[in-house]
């Protein structure tokens, strides 16, 4: 005879085949399926796309009573609400976009037990009438997607999120299933104790994602290099760009709309109907270019974004992985794309110098900042880098993202570490003067600009000492440093300023390797064939890859019976 186990374990496979029509679990999904339809509390963390709404979905339907959902995306219930009716299961949602009579009428479907599951915003729970309503019903489970909406550290904390620790409380024996893509082990520990779900079995997925190729390219001029980066390798192809500021978003959405890219911006200072529209048509629309602020994202399954590119330097690398992690969600090859100069690190590190919150928050903010600059300037591949950072253990080089396709060389930039920090050193000291990056490499190069002949600066000892590199390396060469904290920003107008380290330099008691800027690819592309600039700031050596990754996407899309593009 079967154990209970197996025939629950049955019936789940069952489900998964019959209601959503897939022939297989992913990954863990049936170990956790099998875990909370037997009572079991759970953290799962799997990247997006994963497939964490089945693990809670399934026991949804295998156990009695309905379940309930805290979900802090109210803009998307309506669609997963579809999305499930379409296939026959009873789902229904609580939030402030309801009427009176709607409301009604999904209290009614919950008390008469003709729901499956039930969704809810985080701050519904807090209103004493939903929880009397829950009491009055019967509960199959608690699922918490997005659950590192309870951590402080991370952009998507929700104060709301903390009040759900009462639910174990208040209902101790229904399970608990909390959901997210957020990685790291601190943010898992935090999530756990936040929501008192420290006996729950932790399932945790690997976070690597093969299919998408990580590219951190010098940022120059970012907007026309996105533009062809997406006319050389995205043309009619969906997918994300994430901007800073939305002065910068709107600007981005209209240099490609100009350009023949058919673009969309959002931001939260669109209104909600623009941003709601926005957000439709790029889920239900084919080829469309989502530009944003990091606002937008979160819950949205789009299985073909097939590039997503960041024209700004994110806060962190959780950060950076999440956004990224849009990306390719279908499996097929995806690039990530990331324009990356010294105006983002000096940008970076003020915004954290001015940013609201104590030492200690300050102080986290950099060692964030600090892990996603170690990436940008690394010379070892970056999605082992990036595997690291989230606790796996090491992998060998990808293969296909950038320093695997090209490593960088390094260079011994002690040298002029030192001249660049003497140039701050000297300003400092004998003029009693702080400066930015633009006017000291102005110096380093020996020019006489207006400012440098104003102030006489071209008496200094350091005038003209830097003339053996260009402007690009010196710009790198104070990236670098202010990368690795030997140099500081400062004000409003981003002045450069020593550290405590950066003695250690200057008294040569430390080296500094660099990574080898780029000479500047040639401005004009006539003359040149397509099949050479195929790849936008890549090398031609990196074109078979790239031959390979295309034909690989064409016989995929074959097999899957859709047009190959
Ligand atoms: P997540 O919440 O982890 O980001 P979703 O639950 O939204 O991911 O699932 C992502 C996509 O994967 C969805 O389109 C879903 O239908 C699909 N999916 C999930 N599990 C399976 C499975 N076992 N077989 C096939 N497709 C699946
Ligand atoms: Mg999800």
């Amino acid at each position: 005879m079967a154990s209970p186990t197996e025939l629950r374990t049955s019936e789940a496979l069952e489900v998964l085949r019959r209601v959503f029509g897939y022939d297989t679990f992913r990954g863990f999904q049936q170990d956790v399926v099998d875990h909370v339809v037997a009572g079991g509390d759970a953290l799962v963390l799997m990247p997006t796309g994963g497939g964490k709404s089945l693990c809670y979905q399934i026991p949804a339907l295998v156990r009695p009573g309905v379940a309930v959902v805290v979900s802090p995306l109210i803009a998307l219930m309506q669609d997963q609400v579809d999305a499930l009716t379409a296939v026959g299961v009873r789902a229904g949602f609580l939030n402030s976009t309801l009427d009176l009579d709607a409301r009604r009428r999904v209290e009614a479907a919950f008390l008469a037990g003709e729901l499956d599951l039930l969704y809810l915003a985080p701050e519904a729970l807090g209103a004493r009438g939903t929880v009397q309503l829950l009491d009055r019903g019967k509960i199959a489970l608690f699922a918490i997607d997005e659950a590192h909406c309870v951590s402080q550290w991370g952009h998507d904390f929700r104060p709301d999120y903390l009040a759900l620790s009462m639910l174990h409380e208040r209902w101790p024996d229904v399970p608990r299933i909390a959901l997210t893509a957020t990685a790291t082990s601190a943010t898992r520990a935090e999530i756990a104790t936040r929501l008192d779900l420290t006996g729950a079995r932790h399932f945790v997925a690997s976070f690597d994602r093969p299919n998408i190729q990580y590219r951190i390219v010098p940022k120059r001029e970012p907007r026309k290099q996105l533009l062809s980066l997406l006319r050389d390798e995205h043309p009619g192809d969906a997918g994300i760009v994430y901007c800073l500021s939305r002065a910068s978003v709107e600007k981005t959405a209209e240099f490609l709309t100009a350009n023949g890219v058919a673009a969309l911006p959002y931001h939260a200072g669109l209104d909600a109907a623009t941003r709601a529209a926005n957000q439709q048509r790029f889920l239900r629309e084919d080829g469309l270019v989502m530009v944003a602020t990091i606002a937008f994202g979160m819950g949205i399954d789009k299985p073909d974004v097939r590039f997503v590119a960041h024209l700004d330097l994110p806060k962190s690398v959780e950060g950076y992985y999440q956004e990224t992690g849009r990306a390719g969600r279908d499996g097929l090859p995806s690039t990530a794309w990331l324009a990356y100069g010294l105006q983002d690190v000096v940008q970076q590190r003020k915004l954290i110098e001015t940013s609201d919150g104590d030492a200690a928050h300050r102080r986290g903010l950099a060692r964030h900042l600090d892990a996603m600059l170690a990436l940008c300037e690394t010379v070892r591949c970056r999605r082992a880098q990036l595997l690291e950072y989230f606790g796996e253990p090491a992998t060998g080089p990808c293969g296909h993202c950038d320093t695997c396709l090209e490593p960088p060389e390094s260079w011994d930039g002690t040298i002029a570490a030192q001249k660049l920090l003497s140039t701050v050193y000297r300003l400092d000291r004998e003029r009693n003067q702080r400066f930015g990056a633009g006017h000291c490499i102005d110096i380093l190069l020996g020019r006489r600009t207006e400012k440098v002949t104003q102030f006489g600066h071209d008496s200094l000892t350091v005038f003209g000492v830097g003339e053996d590199l260009r402007e690009a390396e010196w710009r790198g060469v104070v990236r670098q440093l202010l990368a690795e904290g030997l140099l500081a920003v400062e004000g409003d107008y981003g002045t450069l300023v020593l550290t405590d380290t950066s003695a250690e330099v200057l008294g040569r008691r430390r080296t500094v390797m660099m990574r080898r800027e780029p000479e500047r690819p040639a401005s004009t592309r006539s003359g040149r064939s397509r099949a050479a600039t195929a790849v936008a700031d890549l090398p031609p050596a990196a074109a078979p890859v790239f031959e390979r990754l295309r034909a690989w996407r064409a016989a995929a899309a074959k097999e899957q019976g859709v047009p190959a593009y």
